[in-house]
């Protein structure tokens, strides 16, 4: 079992490093990343430390802009163009291919390692520091974080808070521990502004993201009788709902965490068209059906709560497939 302090000495000793969020990242992934590249920034300021992620084209989601990026962030183009690092660390990556566009420099590298805390996790490292029972992959990092003798800077503290609010879902989720809250406490009395950072991630969409909602949410379908009466509520965005308001893919991220407060259904699935008219679904369960299961089935992955997959073109095979991989869990 690799330790933080383990991960913490090869960190320090890197001269060229990356840190690597997953594609379509969220904060936990992203935030993960920015704090472990500041942390590395206030202790080595020799140390060449950049952050990306695999997509392209590239673009911050609108819901992580406020998230401090310091100059730390690059494109895959830049990524590679500064390259060849002598470590990359990936954060919140639960399998290589999540990578996307970084893949290759992920193999090039002379070492790698992995902080994580899916269970689905191969450990795809050369050194792996993952572990299931993390209620967000930023508490691994501020592990890291400490061990490397780093100050919680205002900056780092931010960044982590955002992580460890969107994995617990604000400190809903049961993965939430007394110990997340003490964390919690540490990053606020860091300085941060908790609630300017939770409402500029949740609580702040323009009006054509929520009439999005609004037509989402009025085309939701319910079935009671699916998973063996646990109940299954369902709907769909396309890309030309989104391009009707203008929206790009991400507007469609916040359907999902109003669907899934329907009491009928202990799962909730959003089908997503992306603009280049694949399907992906997004999955949430109150408990009883681990939806990861059901992801890995379909070829995505994540959590037993929260998972998802990229499906094919046909809205009614996409959603055909996520329901027969739901009903095969039984
Ligand atoms: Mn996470």
């Amino acid at each position: 079992m690799t330790t933080a302090a383990e991960v913490a000495e090869q960190i320090a000793a890197a001269r060229r490093l990356l840190v690597l969020a997953h594609v379509a990242p969220d904060a936990d992934s992203l935030g993960s990343a920015l704090a472990l590249a500041m942390a590395v920034r206030e202790i080595e300021p020799g140390t060449h430390a950049v952050v990306s992620f695999g997509d392209e084209p590239f673009a911050v989601p609108r819901m992580l802009q406020s998230l401090p990026v310091s100059g730390l962030l690059v494109s895959p183009q830049e990524a590679a163009a500064a390259g060849p690092y002598d470590l990359v660390v990936t954060c919140d990556v639960s399998s290589k291919a999540r990578l996307g566009a970084n893949e290759h420099l992920f193999d090039a590298a002379a070492a790698t390692i992995v902080i994580d805390h899916h269970s689905s996790n191969s450990g795809f490292g050369r050194t792996n520091l993952i572990d299931p029972g993390a209620p967000a992959n930023t508490v691994l990092v501020l592990a890291v974080v400490d061990a490397l003798g780093a100050p919680l800077t205002r900056d780092i503290a931010h960044a982590l808070y955002a992580g460890l609010i969107t994995d617990t879902g604000c400190f809903k989720y049961s993965a939430t521990t007394a110990a997340t809250h003490e964390i919690a406490a540490r990053l606020m009395a860091a300085g941060i502004d908790h609630a300017d950072i939770a409402r500029r991630m949740y609580d702040d969409e323009p009006f054509t993201a929520v009439q999005l909602l609004g037509e989402a949410l009025s085309r939701a379908a319910l079935d009671v009788t699916a998973l063996s009466g646990r109940g299954l509520v369902w709907t769909a965005v396309s890309a030309e709902d989104r391009a009707n308001l203008g929206l790009s893919e991400d507007a469609a991220e916040r359907v999902i965490d109003a669907l899934r407060i329907t009491t009928e259904a202990d799962v909730a699935v959003v089908l997503k068209q992306s603009d280049d008219m694949v399907w992906k679904v997004s999955m949430r369960s109150k408990g009883a059906v681990d939806v990861s299961a059901a992801a890995r089935a379909l070829g995505g992955g994540g959590h037993r709560f929260a998972a998802g997959a990229t499906l094919g073109t046909d809205v009614a095979l996409a959603l055909a497939d996520v329901r027969f991989a739901l009903a095969s869990l039984e």
